[in-house]
C-alpha cells in the first residue's frame, strides 16, 4: 500500500483525485503503478486501477493477471471491479471503503457475486486513515478555490 499511496500523492499534485493503484505478482514483483489521470488525459475510464491493471498486463504479454494482487488506494468503482475480476487478479486490496460509490464491498459487491466463476479475494481498510485523508484533504482543498 505503501506504492499505491505515493502514486495517489503524485496524482493529487497533478490535479486528479487522489488514488494510486499497484499490481503486485505472485513472487512479490511490482509488475506496475500508476495514479488516476482522468483529468490530464480526458479520459473517464483512466482510474488508476485501470491503467495499472493495462500495463502489468502489457508487461506480462498477456491479459491474465493471474495470482497477481492489485492494490489500490480506493475502494474500487463497478469499471474497476469488473475489470479486476476479467483481469482474474487472485487479490484486491483496498484502503479507504468507498460508501457513495464503492463495487467491493459497499454500494456492491461485483467481485464476490457468487454467480461468478471467478471470485477474488478481498482485503480492504489497510492503511485506511492514510488512504481517506489524501482524498478528504483534495476535497476539502478544492472547495477552499
Ligand atoms: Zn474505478
Amino acid at each position: 500500500m505503501g506504492l499505491a499511496l505515493i502514486d495517489a500523492a503524485e496524482a493529487s499534485q497533478r490535479g486528479e483525485v487522489p488514488v494510486g493503484a499497484v499490481v503486485v505478482a505472485s513472487d512479490g514483483r511490482v509488475l506496475a503503478r500508476r495514479g488516476n489521470a482522468r483529468e490530464s488525459s480526458g479520459d473517464p475510464t483512466a482510474h488508476a486501477e485501470i491503467l495499472a491493471l493495462r500495463a502489468a498486463a502489457s508487461v506480462l504479454g498477456e491479459w491474465r493477471l493471474s495470482g497477481c494482487t492489485l492494490v489500490v488506494t480506493l475502494e474500487p468503482c463497478t469499471m474497476c471491479a469488473g475489470a479486476a475480476v476479467l483481469a482474474r487478479v487472485d487479490r484486491i486490496v483496498y484502503g479507504a471503503v468507498d460508501e457513495k460509490g464503492g463495487a467491493v464491498g459497499s454500494l456492491w459487491d461485483v467481485v464476490r457475486d457468487r454467480r461468478l466463476n471467478h471470485r477474488p479475494e478481498v482485503v480492504m481498510g489497510v492503511r485506511e486513515e492514510e488512504c481517506a485523508s489524501l482524498l478528504s484533504a483534495f476535497f476539502a482543498a478544492r472547495r477552499e478555490h
